[in-house]
């Protein structure tokens, strides 16, 4: 009896504020059909030479992009960068960011609400360090860039928390 009075009181909580959920749904969703359409890590367009890559890199660029690592927090060359341009793959120049999209979430790390272009980035489940998580990945090359929360600000409701060392910054020359 009471576990049904308490069920059907958090329910009438819920509906009464139903509309205050479909945002939350929306963004949930959109985060599932990222990760269900998820390639299999083997299966980007542009191959990885480890070695190679171990010399472009410096090593915090390859711990992050290739271990699955993070830089710390306020440390990274972006976080709190301003001017206008595109954010590249560190790892195989592809553009994943635009500065139109970044905003200042106070996290510690660049953050953007949107991707440049849809299927630039890829997401798939995270469950590392007893969490779960969606990490996000470059499209192309399969490098790790951060992770996805449903905490940003609109129109998309998300932000994706990226590393800087997983980024290389081109600037819009003036003019542009
Ligand atoms: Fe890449």
């Amino acid at each position: 009896m009471s576990r049904v009075l308490v069920t059907s009181l958090q329910y009438s909580k819920r509906f009464a504020s139903f509309s205050s959920y479909i945002p939350l749904v929306q963004q949930t969703w959109r985060v599932r059909s990222y990760c269900s359409s998820y390639k299999k890590s083997n299966d980007f367009e542009v191959k990885v030479d480890k070695a190679k890559l171990k010399e472009k890199l410096t090593p915090t660029q390859y711990h992050v992009t290739q271990e699955r690592g993070t830089e710390r927090a306020f440390t990274g060359e972006y976080y709190d960068l301003k001017s206008d341009g595109h954010y590249h793959c560190v790892v195989c120049d592809a553009i994943l960011f635009k500065s139109d999209e970044k905003f200042d979430s106070g996290c510690g790390w660049p953050s953007f609400y949107e991707m440049a272009e849809q299927g630039s980035v890829k997401m798939r489940p995270d469950h590392s360090h007893g969490m779960e998580r969606t990490e996000s990945v470059c499209a192309k090359c399969g490098a790790h860039l951060g992770h996805l929360f449903n905490d940003g600000p609109m129109p998309t409701g998300q932000r994706y928390c990226i590393n800087s060392a997983s980024l290389k910054f081109q600037g819009k020359s003036k003019g542009k």
